[in-house]
């Protein structure tokens, strides 16, 4: 990425030095403040292109600073990543919905900050773009709709549309505006492609219990007219266009009786899966549909396919972020945690049982003779193994305790406020419960094998920090397998 501009609001200096390094090696252009004044003072003259704001400054909450933020014209448009200190879920709730971009937890690596900076700007580029369209579809407006009335609605529209909706929600409210500002009785979004027989009702202002219902088109000429030639069709009344010509034939053969007089159907296609048409209905005691109208409607629609086109960006990015969350915690092939996440997780522990004096034990599980499974039924039964072994120690613990894939055939278990006689007990019970299970009962018979367990425990003389917890379990291992397999040791 170029010289696009970071700004870190930060007290801490590490934090603010770290990342100011960490951005700058990528190429970024950063300022930094160590207080809301001192943003302040940047801000008025140097707008950033990506905020990252700490929740906790000396002269300020940040939490509070983000509605400030989004409220300034100058600034709405600007991402924020708010730095939380091991803020509760609700807190990151609380931001998200106060219009931060994202919500990082300290202690965080400098280098993923930087990943995720990256990301939001790709998404703030994408969003730019289609606001300029949205601006380029509004002085549109102002060129097809010159009286001042209509313009006022149209401001109304666009800034309706805007606001961060699923594409649902605006074909829903689309439908509505319309509807009003065209005083229509009847307004529906229909989706179909050119030369479908069939469309869905995406939304219909008129009835709202329409919605996904499917409709024959071959009763709405004008919709597959519309669709098929990429133009709006009006028709000002379908008692006389020579369009109903057939239908109104089967009307009168049906003694059928037709309430609606006039229809405008407007095409829109929306990147490259959806496309349909805006359906809009005039009753025979009403006014016909004019080209004025079909004018209208086309201008608000272009406008708002765009803003549509924006939050299907945000969903999909939004979904992306949340998979990519958990694919960066999981083992893929048995869905627990995975190494990495396991040790910042065991860190967070070893601080709190420290903090509260309490104590906190680690299992660490190694299947014997594994390869010997592999060998003679095959690396895919060996995976099922895994899978399997997996699921057990799963069901073994509790809620606040921790299942991990450590290596190949390896898990580690953490016990929270579980005291080494306690752990004890229970790495037995599972020593047992692995011998006592047949495996990967779907793909061959009478499989079985046995674990091995090394357990250790904080507080203890010669454990200080995550990496001793894990070679004193090590070693008991060691000492399990050197004593024959199949046990426990401490
Ligand atoms: P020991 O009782 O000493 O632990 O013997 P072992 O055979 O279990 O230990 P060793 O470390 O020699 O071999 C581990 C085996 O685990 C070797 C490797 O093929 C297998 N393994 C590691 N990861 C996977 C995996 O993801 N899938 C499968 N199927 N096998 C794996
Ligand atoms: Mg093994
Ligand atoms: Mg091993």
């Amino acid at each position: 990425m170029s010289d696009a501009r970071v700004l870190v609001v930060d007290d801490d200096e590490g934090v603010r030095r770290s990342l100011a390094d960490a951005l700058g090696n990528a190429g970024y252009e950063v300022r930094e403040a160590a207080a809301a004044a001192a943003m302040r003072v940047v801000l008025a003259d140097w707008l950033p292109d990506l905020l990252i704001l700490d929740a906790v400054l000396p002269d300020a909450d940040g939490v509070q600073l983000l509605p400030v933020l989004k409220a300034d014209a100058a600034t709405r448009e600007v991402p924020v990543i708010l730095i939380a200190s091991r803020t509760p879920d609700e807190m990151t709730e609380l931001a998200l919905g106060l219009g931060a971009a994202d919500v990082v937890r300290k202690p965080f690596r400098p280098r993923e900050l930087v990943a995720r900076v990256q990301a939001h700007l790709r998404v703030g580029a994408t969003l730019r773009s289609v606001q300029a369209a949205l601006r380029g579809a509004e002085e549109e407006l102002d060129r097809v709709r010159e009286d001042s009335e209509n313009r006022r609605k149209l401001v109304d529209i666009l800034h309706e549309v805007t606001g961060d909706l699923s594409s649902d929600e605006i074909y829903h409210i689309l439908s509505r505006r319309v509807a009003r500002a065209l005083s229509l009785s009847r307004c529906s979004v229909i989706l179909a492609r050119p030369g479908d027989r069939v469309g869905v009702v995406a939304t219909a202002f008129d009835n709202p219990a329409l919605r996904n219902y499917e409709i024959n088109l071959d009763a709405y000429p004008e919709i597959r007219a519309a669709l098929e030639h990429g133009h709006p069709v009006l028709v000002e009344d379908l008692h006389t266009s020579p369009l109903y010509e057939d239908l109104r034939r089967e009307w009168a053969a049906n003694g059928t009786q037709v309430p609606i007089r006039s229809v405008i159907a407007l095409p829109f296609t929306l990147g490259k899966v959806q496309a349909g048409v805006f359906f809009l209905r005039r009753m025979v005691d009403e006014p016909p549909l004019t080209n004025e109208d079909v004018e209208f409607a086309d201008a608000v629609i272009k406008a708002a396919v765009a803003a549509i086109h924006r939050a299907q960006v945000i969903e999909t990015t939004k979904a992306d972020n949340a998979r990519l969350e958990v694919l960066a915690h999981t083992d893929p092939l048995t869905q627990v945690l995975n190494r990495r996440a396991l040790t910042v997780r065991l860190a967070s522990e070893l601080e709190r049982a420290r903090r509260y004096d309490s104590v906190i034990t680690l299992l660490m599980v190694d299947l014997d003779h594994f390869k010997s499974v592999n060998d003679t039924h095959g690396h895919l039964v060996g995976d099922e193994v895994l899978r399997e072994v997996a699921t057990l120690l799963q069901n073994e613990i509790r809620s606040v305790d921790v299942v991990a894939r450590y290596g190949g055939e390896e898990f580690v278990v953490v016990l929270p406020e579980t005291s080494l006689v306690g752990a004890t007990t229970f790495a037995e019970r599972i020593r047992e419960h692995v011998a006592a299970t047949p495996f990967a009962t779907t793909l061959v018979t009478g499989l079985t094998l046995t674990a091995s367990i090394g357990v250790s425990s904080y507080p203890s003389t010669t454990i200080n920090t995550v990496e001793d917890l894990f070679a004193r379990a090590d070693e008991a291992l060691y000492r399990a397998k050197a004593e024959g397999r199949n046990r426990v040791c401490l």
